[in-house]
């Protein structure tokens, strides 16, 4: 260390970066660290110059780096950094840790927050932090804020980049690196131990994980049903009869594909927890794990609902639309003047009114719900709902909307179930297809709620196991004879 880096050591919380003026900093001020200039080391100094701490930058060209730390900051050659504070931020790639190694001396009781990210899972044996500690067994290290982006630490936390994780083995390290989070604004949650770094290490590297299969699912439904319609409807037409009506692949078939997937992945949703009752029915007991397929397959129900009311959507725009469409003004056109050519006189149908009506209003009314189950699926809504409200809203009439949706499609159907026109080429039309999953969905769940079921499922919830008594009696023994 040179001697003008010790007296600068030794100064005051000012700054003394050579090229700007000297910025006094509060003067209870606390000393922090931060090794590395580059984008992140620059953007969490001005952020912690902002909440009031003095800060030390750690640079390999301390002369060279002054010129582009924030007003108000320190920088000294990595040593003297070191010695300056007791809390270091690390914020240098993990590939050039090893220039920690010679500083082991100064290091020893040091706090290190390890900072750093990798560009791929599974990138090196070990996560970084553990690294960091095997290079400084002297310092006590810590894992945290690498979740966060230099551009977000610059702006300012908002409240989707809120969320500070932290792990270390040392319970009051963790505690010091928390408070410093706090400080900044952030709100840090303690993850456990340094084993779960690589967790987090892990964080900024996911891609909608939660999302992938139910993308899956959707698009592998779409393809299906696309596919499966165009056989039934445009080929059959154009093998059967020689008619041309590909036009309607753009808006007809697209609105059948599109309520099709809704009411197949909205009963996907409910499907997983109704099979999670009936398989603590049978085991008797809630206290073994599910199957991992069904485990993962309840931890994406939202992302399924959320796709489901997307392609709702869908199919509320397209039918939105079906009275300016060329081909359906055409159509309507040309059966008036036919009517009228003919002088035929039609009567007024009743049963046909109240089956189109009832068939509109269900469809309201379970896109209304839809909605509903939606928004409060949104994390700021149902953050400020009652575990009581939110599953009255994701149960209750999640089933409702589902009851809805299902009873809209059969209305849709009405007596076409029954004739064999229907059936072209022996295969049944899409929505009577889409109607199976729904169905049973509908009907094991009312098995479920019928009383005496209900009560046993009650049960087991509440911990009853199935054959506990018998296998320990003395459990069964009032305690108070
Ligand atoms: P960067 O812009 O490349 O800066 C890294 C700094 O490390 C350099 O400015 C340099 O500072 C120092 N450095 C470079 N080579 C070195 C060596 N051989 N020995 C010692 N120090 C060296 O990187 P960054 O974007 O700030 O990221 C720093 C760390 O934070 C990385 O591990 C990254 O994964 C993590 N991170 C970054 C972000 C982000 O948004 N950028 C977000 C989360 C986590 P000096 O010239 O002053 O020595």
């Amino acid at each position: 260390m040179t001697g003008q880096e010790r007296s600068e050591e030794k100064s005051e919380c000012v700054s003394l970066s050579p090229m700007r003026e000297a910025v006094p900093a509060p003067p209870e001020c606390e000393r922090v660290c931060v090794f590395g200039t580059g984008d992140l080391g620059r953007s969490l100094g001005l952020r912690l110059l902002q909440a009031g701490y003095g800060v030390v930058f750690g640079s390999r060209r301390p002369h060279r780096s002054s010129s582009l730390i924030p007003h108000g900051a320190q920088v000294l050659g990595h040593a003297a950094a070191a010695q300056s504070a007791h809390l270091i931020f690390i914020a240098v790639q993990r590939e050039h840790y090893d220039f920690l190694v010679p500083l082991a001396n100064q290091l020893k009781g040091k706090l290190l927050v390890d900072l750093s990210n990798n560009l791929r899972k599974n990138q090196y044996p070990e996560a970084n932090a553990e690294y960091l500690q095997s290079l400084v067994p002297g310092a006590e290290v810590v894992k945290g804020f690498n979740t966060l982006s230099a551009w977000s630490l610059q702006n300012g936390p908002s409240d989707a980049n809120r969320q500070v994780y932290i792990c270390g083995e040392s319970v009051e390290a963790k505690q010091a690196v928390m408070a410093v989070a706090t400080k900044l604004g952030f709100s840090a949650l303690d993850r456990g131990f340094l084993s779960v770094a690589r967790e987090l290490e892990d964080f900024p590297l996911q891609l909608f994980p939660q999302w992938r299969l139910p993308l899956h699912i959707a698009t592998g439904l779409s393809a299906a049903f696309v596919f499966y319609l165009l056989i039934r409807d445009i080929i059959y037409a154009y093998v059967t009869q020689g008619k041309d009506i590909s036009f309607r692949i753009i808006v007809s078939l697209a609105n059948k594909v599109c309520p099709i997937v809704s009411l197949i992945m909205l009963s996907l949703c409910y499907l997983p927890g109704v099979l999670a009752s009936f398989l603590q029915l049978y085991r008797g007991t809630k206290y073994r794990r599910f199957p991992d397929w069904l485990d993962r397959w309840m931890l994406c129900r939202k992302q399924l609902g959320l796709l489901a009311l997307g392609f709702a959507f869908l199919h509320v725009l397209y039918t939105l639309i079906i009275p300016i469409r060329y081909y359906v003004r055409f159509k309507a056109t040309e059966r008036t003047v036919s009517v009228i050519r003919e002088n035929r006189t039609t009567e007024f149908d009743t049963t046909a009114a109240w089956r189109g009506d009832s068939y509109l209003s269900l469809g309201i009314l379970g896109f209304s719900l839809y909605v509903l189950l939606g928004i409060t699926s949104l994390p700021s809504v149902s953050n400020v709902l009652s575990w009581r409200e939110f599953s009255f809203i994701q149960s209750k009439l999640g089933h409702l909307t589902l009851l809805l949706c299902t009873a809209h499609t059969y209305l849709y159907g009405w007596n076409k179930f029954l004739s064999s026109s229907t059936y072209k080429w022996y295969t049944p039309p899409g929505y009577m297809l889409c109607l199976v999953i729904p169905s049973v969905v509908l009907l094991l769940k009312l098995l479920l709620i019928t009383p005496c079921v209900d009560r046993t499922i009650t049960r087991i919830r509440q911990g009853w196991e199935r054959g506990a008594d018998q296998r320990n009696p003395k459990d069964s023994q009032p305690l108070i004879p």
